[in-house]
């Protein structure tokens, strides 16, 4: 089922200029991990990706994640990435699919929450169906979230991503304004995009 996952990405991408990882499919761990990487490509957009089944199922978020219970964040599906994309960070070539700076904005695990009629069922399986719920231990990200697709299906799919009324939930703060460099490497966007010059 998942085997051709990452065909989209390696089709997108010459792997002779580009310093993103190739990728290789690896067993799931068990621990899930999770990344939110913040990109400035055409447009500067938030990458969010969950580990499951072997990759990391990625939405782009234009806005980034809320703490905001009320907020409803449009995220796009897009391409499956590489495990080992997780901890990518660097500057796409000019020319080249995503062209621009990208920085480890948030990353740690995560716990599935995702339910089908009332039963636990797997993230890989929500993804399908178009509901996903996780619990975000990361840095800046923590509690649940919810992922509903509102139009379209697989790649290019709209999504809308909500933090869910837990005790991590916070109207007032806002860690996209606030907490803007790399949990990795201490960049911000800007540094990472004057490294390349
Ligand atoms: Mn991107």
């Amino acid at each position: 089922m998942a085997r051709d996952d990452l065909a989209e990405y390696h089709a997108k991408r010459d792997f002779d200029r580009t310093p993103e990882p190739r990728g290789r499919r690896r067993r799931p761990a068990q621990r899930s991990s999770f990344v939110v990487h913040l990109h400035d490509a055409r447009r500067l957009h938030y990458d969010v990706r969950l580990e499951s089944g072997g990759v990391l199922k990625s939405w782009a978020v234009p806005k980034g994640p809320s703490t905001d219970p009320r907020d409803k964040r449009l995220a796009v599906r897009t391409e499956d990435h590489p495990l080992d994309y997780a901890d990518f960070e660097g500057v796409i070539p000019k020319g080249d699919y995503g062209a621009g700076p990208v920085i480890v904005w948030d990353a740690g695990t995560y716990r599935n929450l995702t339910e089908h009629d009332g039963r636990p069922t797997s993230f890989h399986d929500g993804v399908e169906r178009g509901h996903v719920k996780a619990w975000f231990d990361g840095v800046k990200l923590h509690g649940a979230y919810a992922f509903t697709r509102i139009r379209g299906q697989g790649n290019g799919a709209t999504w809308l991503m909500v933090k869910m009324r837990d005790e991590a939930a916070d109207p007032d703060h806002q860690p996209v304004v606030e907490q803007p460099a790399s949990v990795q490497s201490g960049r911000t966007i800007d540094e990472m995009a004057a490294s390349a010059s």
